[in-house]
């Protein structure tokens, strides 16, 4: 009796915690119903879902005991036992996912289907704006937590296979819609076993535990592919020159998914160096794998002879693409980065070090650059001249 009473006050005062299932409709699967149960929430509010490219939010209803629907306003309090809404998936054609518009999507032929957090996931509060904790599961209920504000995205994804990866200590899900990815596994998977293992390496105090990374089909004749990085979950465009996944496209698969695990791996750094960052270690990776890359030195190299702005330094590209929205000089964050940190670990070595022990440790101060701290204990090993020389050259 004791022991129920204690357990029912520690359930009373412990923080509620929301549960958002996702569930097919009976009209197709061109759409999906949201459900939560709020009714543990007394009074709350709804906070509209973070967006991307345009400011739609999904249509919020309150439903009673007796099943009757009455629509809820965001960001006004309201007492509901259940709150439920439909999101609409947009059929993929042929050309395959496009991963950068992160649209709710499904695949009529494959089965699979899509749901991103941007302009579909609303938050609940009930008080100051905090939102409530939540889940957030699939039909076939696989659940993830609904990321911070200032987190990447939470991406969901059903209707696919995954195969487990245990790395380091670390559960890697691999999924695919791609048969020939599932077929070729035992060619590439040794390959980004030892890249993930590499790059779990360099962050021992990584508290990510466990994430998933699903390849999508996209055809090369549309000429735009790309990965995103997601709360738990990684996506990367497999590139199909008339549906067949050429060998040397496995290269940059690769490079995408080490380039987008760094990024769930490192996560508080300015734009400029989480991009460049993971690019050079993302290229790093490959060294010991039989996919490797041209080097970053020879990239930028080739890169520079027609880039418009490779100019443009570092911090500077930095401040107008965070600021200023200027993405034109983005591209100098995968190139002349990468350059720069494969010079620094260069230098590094040459020395019988590396940056690899030092990465965790790199800080930084508010307008991006390097800190003081951080610059004093590389010129500690590679000398001031060094250090001045490359960062006239790239920062
Ligand atoms: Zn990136």
């Amino acid at each position: 009796m004791s022991l129920l009473l204690l357990s029912t006050a520690l359930a009373a005062s412990a923080e509620p915690t929301l549960k958002y299932q996702i569930e097919p409709t009976s009209t197709g699967p061109d759409a999906v119903t949201v459900s939560v149960e709020t009714k543990a929430l007394g009074t709350f509010h709804a906070l509209p879902a973070r967006t991307l490219a345009n400011d739609t939010q999904p249509a919020l209803f309150c439903v009673t005991a007796n099943g009757s629907q009455s629509a809820i306003e965001y960001q006004t309090p309201i007492q509901c036992d259940h709150v439920t809404w439909q999101l609409p998936l947009a059929a993929i054609g042929q050309d395959g996912f496009d991963i950068a518009k992160q649209i709710d999507s499904y695949e009529p032929t494959k089965g699979w289907s899509f749901v991103s957090e941007f302009n579909s996931l609303p938050r609940f509060s009930t008080h100051n704006d905090e939102p409530v904790p939540a889940q957030v599961c699939s039909p076939d209920n696989q659940c993830g937590w609904m990321p911070d504000a200032d987190q990447p995205p939470l991406f969901v994804v059903w209707g696919l296979k995954p195969v487990d990866l245990d790395i380091n200590g670390k559960t890697i899900k691999v999924t695919t819609d791609t048969e020939q990815i599932l077929k070729t596994m035992d060619d590439w998977k040794p390959a980004l076993d030892s890249q993930l293992n590499y790059l779990i390496s360099l962050f021992p105090d990584s508290t990510v535990n466990q994430w998933d990374i699903a390849f999508f089909s996209r055809d090369k004749q549309v000429g735009s592919v790309s990965g995103a990085a997601g709360s738990d979950k990684i996506l990367i465009n497999a590139i199909l020159n008339n549906g067949q996944l050429e060998d040397d496209e496995m290269p940059m698969l690769l490079k995408i998914a080490a380039h987008e695990s760094m990024h769930l791996l490192n996560t508080t750094m300015p734009l400029w160096a989480s991009e460049s960052i993971a690019e050079y270690y993302a290229n790093k990776s490959l060294d010991k794998t039989p996919y490797d890359f041209a080097s970053p030195q020879t990239q930028w190299h080739d890169f520079k002879q027609s880039f418009p702005f490779a100019s443009t330094g570092l911090l500077e590209a930095n401040n107008l693409v965070s600021k200023k929205q200027q993405y034109q000089y983005y591209p100098l964050f995968y190139v002349k980065g990468p350059a720069f940190w494969q010079a620094i670990d260069q230098s590094l070595m040459d020395k019988g070090e590396s940056l690899d022990s030092r990465l965790p440790t790199l800080t930084y101060n508010k307008d991006g650059s390097l800190s003081e701290a951080s610059i004093a204990e590389l010129t500690k090993v590679i000398g001031k001249k060094k250090w001045d020389e490359l960062a006239k050259l790239y920062l």
